[in-house]
């Protein structure tokens, strides 16, 4: 598998993960957006958010709810925080297995670039 975040998932490459569990890896983006520039990758290769299948409906709500988790360990959930997932190029998708970006701690800016 040549996938750079799987290889993370398998240790193959570093990477400063903050949280994993069974279904997930999180870990701190290495040219960050933002002061809190976190990635909530699951262990499961999925390529695009197109290929997310309802049979991953529970680990895709588990992304979300450890994003969460991880924006209130942060404290940055009551001020706000922003979570982006890029579908394909025009988005802007460089790494083709899907991440959560949790994104925080300076104001963002809407519309996105
Ligand atoms: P995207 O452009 O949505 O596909 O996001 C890919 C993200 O992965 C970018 O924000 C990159 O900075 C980040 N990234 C790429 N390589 C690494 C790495 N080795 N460790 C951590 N983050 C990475
Ligand atoms: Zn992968």
């Amino acid at each position: 598998m040549s996938c750079l975040f799987c290889k993370i998932i398998e240790k193959k490459i570093l990477a400063k993960i903050i949280y994993e569990d069974e279904q997930v890896i999180a870990f701190e983006d290495i040219n960050p957006q933002a002061p809190v520039h976190t990635l909530i990758i699951p262990r499961k290769h999925i390529s695009t958010s197109l290929e997310i299948k309802q049979e991953d409906n529970a680990l895709i709500g588990h992304m979300f709810q450890v994003a969460n988790t991880i924006a209130t360990n942060k404290n940055v959930a009551e001020k706000g925080f922003r979570l982006v997932m890029n579908c394909n190029r025009e988005s802007g998708q460089t790494v083709f297995h899907i991440h959560l970006h949790l994104l925080a701690g300076r104001a963002m800016h809407w519309p996105p670039g």
